[in-house]
């Protein structure tokens, strides 16, 4: 990294302390970008990266709701509105223990680019709570909505910032959410993006993401002349994203073998089918059990738990052609990607946002294996919320096939863009650098045009 580059993250190192996801996502972007930067000093002179990595907004708030027992629970929620330079702001809620401001500003960070590469008017944002989904009731993860909306609906409006879903968020909450904004409000407007398909939804929202992403695998593999007819695809998670992901393979005609949670994965060598996806539907999204449950259910699949500690993840120690990480950030890592080499994986096309490490990234690259980073392979689904905003707009709905074709299209676009912008700065193949400097010029170019502010 050169010195200039260099400063600019020890700046963001001393000045957001204890956000390591952070560190490591503008690290990415900034040794990516800083040759645009060297050939364009009005870039430079406009200080666009350091105004880039300060968030325009971070709003933080008390939630505080009762569980059935009557007892008051209190957790913590952000909105972090990172960079509104194309578009309102827009990027998912994530509801998990695991989150915190510095997870937030990674993924509000990433937002900005992957936003921007979509072709759609949309900046970039990301929120969401510590409180913990699993194991509550419907009654009560509705009063924590309720309660998060009291407080979020000050901050949003179709217009400002357009929040959807992410880990913990899918059509339940999004609906808890949606009503309590309308009760405060009395406005019905497309304010959150994942909405019921009789109020205001996008067909094929909940695939898209998961189709996106393979849709990008196939672009990607289009390269070498490949289709993903035929190919072993490991596929981790097995939430929302996992699960469309697994469809679009089953439709393309490759095998998905695994799926993931956080306590273990599942290997079924004969593949999983559309019966038993239906099942792992069910599973997941109505009765919200764990995923070793598919191994008692399916005769020759094998269910290994993830021991406590452990330095490498079993979902990646298994012979493959591709695979499709689709759980959280850094599940990927240095061993992990030596496994997935070794046995083989010529392709990896991320789901979820920052899933490999930077270790893992560097064999990734070294390697040269056509490797998609979550901006680009991920984008598919901000895309179709883009497209539910359009529909909310002109009050309209499209067809299946219509929205389909958008998607399509506009993951064949940004991988486009990635192709070409890697190669003009001579690192042609490289998605990584081509998703960042693709994403990076829209914005950094707005910004400019937009003076300082
Ligand atoms: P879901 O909540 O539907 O599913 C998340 C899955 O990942 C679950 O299987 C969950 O297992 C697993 N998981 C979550 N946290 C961890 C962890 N710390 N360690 C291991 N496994 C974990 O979320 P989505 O499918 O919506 O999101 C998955 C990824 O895709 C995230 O990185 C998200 O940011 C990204 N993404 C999602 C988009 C969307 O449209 N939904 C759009 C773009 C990116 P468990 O039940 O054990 O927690």
């Amino acid at each position: 990294m050169s010195s200039g580059a260099q400063d600019l993250v020890a700046m963001v190192k001393a000045k957001n302390p204890a956000e390591p996801e952070f560190h490591q996502a503008v690290q990415e972007v900034v040794e990516s970008v800083w040759p645009v930067i060297e050939k364009n000093p009005a870039y430079r002179k406009a200080r666009i990266l350091e105004r880039l990595v300060e968030p325009e907004r971070v709003i933080l708030f008390r939630v505080p709701w009762t569980n059935d027992r009557g007892e008051i629970c209190v957790n913590r929620g952000f909105r972090i509105q990172m960079n509104s330079a194309i578009g309102p702001y827009k990027g998912g809620l994530r509801l998990h223990p695991s989150v915190n401001l510095g997870i937030l500003k990674f993924l509000a960070f990433e937002q900005v680019f992957k936003n921007s590469l979509t072709t759609l008017p949309m900046g970039g944002a990301k929120g969401g709570s510590d409180f913990d989904p699993k194991g509550k009731s419907d009654d009560e993860v509705m009063r924590f909505c309720q309660s998060f909306m009291s407080e979020l609906y000050r901050h949003i409006n179709q217009f400002t910032d357009v929040p959807a879903g992410d880990i913990g968020v899918g059509g339940r909450e999004i609906g808890y959410l949606f009503g309590q904004y309308k009760k405060l409000t009395n406005r019905f407007e497309g304010v959150l993006t994942g909405k019921g398909r009789n109020w205001g939804g996008s067909l094929i929202r909940p695939e898209a993401t998961g189709y996106g992403a393979v849709y990008f695998a196939g672009e990607m593999l289009g390269t070498k002349g490949q289709t993903l007819q035929g190919k072993t695809c490991l596929v981790s998670g097995s939430g929302n994203v996992s699960q469309y992901t697994v469809e679009k393979l089953i439709h393309l005609g490759a095998k998905a073998v695994t799926l993931s949670d956080s306590n273990g994965c599942i290997h079924d060598p004969a593949g999983i089918d559309t019966k038993k996806l239906a099942w792992v539907m069910d599973l997941k999204n109505v009765r919200r059990g764990r995923i070793e449950e598919y191994a008692k259910q399916f005769r020759g699949s094998e269910y290994t738990p993830i021991e406590r500690g452990a330095t490498s993840n079993p979902v990646w120690d298994i012979k493959a052609d591709c695979a499709f990480p689709s759980a959280t950030q850094n599940e990927i890592n240095g061993k992990d990607a030596q496994n997935l080499l070794r046995n083989g994986v010529g392709l990896v096309a991320e789901g979820a946002n920052m899933p490999t490490t930077p270790e893992g990234v560097d064999l990734f690259l070294q390697k040269k294996i056509l490797y998609g980073p979550g901006k680009a392979a991920n984008a598919g689904g901000v895309a179709t919320s883009g497209l539910e905003m359009s529909q909310n707009s002109l009050r309209m709905s499209w067809s299946r096939e219509e929205v389909d074709g958008h998607l399509g299209r506009i993951m064949k676009s940004i991988h486009k863009s990635c192709v070409e912008a890697s190669a003009a700065y001579g690192m042609a193949g490289n998605y990584v650098a081509g998703a960042n400097i693709a994403g990076f010029v829209k914005v950094a170019d707005a910004m400019l045009d937009q003076g300082i502010w």
